[in-house]
């Protein structure tokens, strides 16, 4: 898999469509829902901004939900929802072949 590097902020992320790295606060996330996840606030207004929802607060906001919250990977790339088990961890990071 081909990697990408942001001029902005010099940060390296595997390329495809998998990935997203954000231009504005320059965080790399693993899957669309994750990138659309930390977007907040109203599309083209002055609110509208990056915010990550850390897994471990949520969590304790919401103790029977596992499905919200941002947690990085050993990369420290973004996901959204459920942490992955080792053995799915080396479906999504093997890439396609
Ligand atoms: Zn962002
Ligand atoms: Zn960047």
């Amino acid at each position: 898999m081909a990697s990408v590097t942001h001029p902005k902020c010099g940060k390296t992320f595997p390329g495809g469509e998998r990935t997203g790295h954000c231009g504005a606060c320059c965080e790399t996330f693993i899957g669309l829902i994750s990138f659309e996840a930390h977007r907040v606030g109203e599309h083209g207004t002055p609110d509208r901004r990056c915010e990550l929802k850390p897994y471990i607060s949520h969590r304790k906001e919401y103790p029977h939900t596992t499905l919200f919250g941002h947690w990085p990977d050993e990369r420290g790339f973004w996901h959204f929802g459920e942490k992955l088990t080792d053995e799915q961890k080396a479906t999504v990071f093997g890439g396609r072949k």
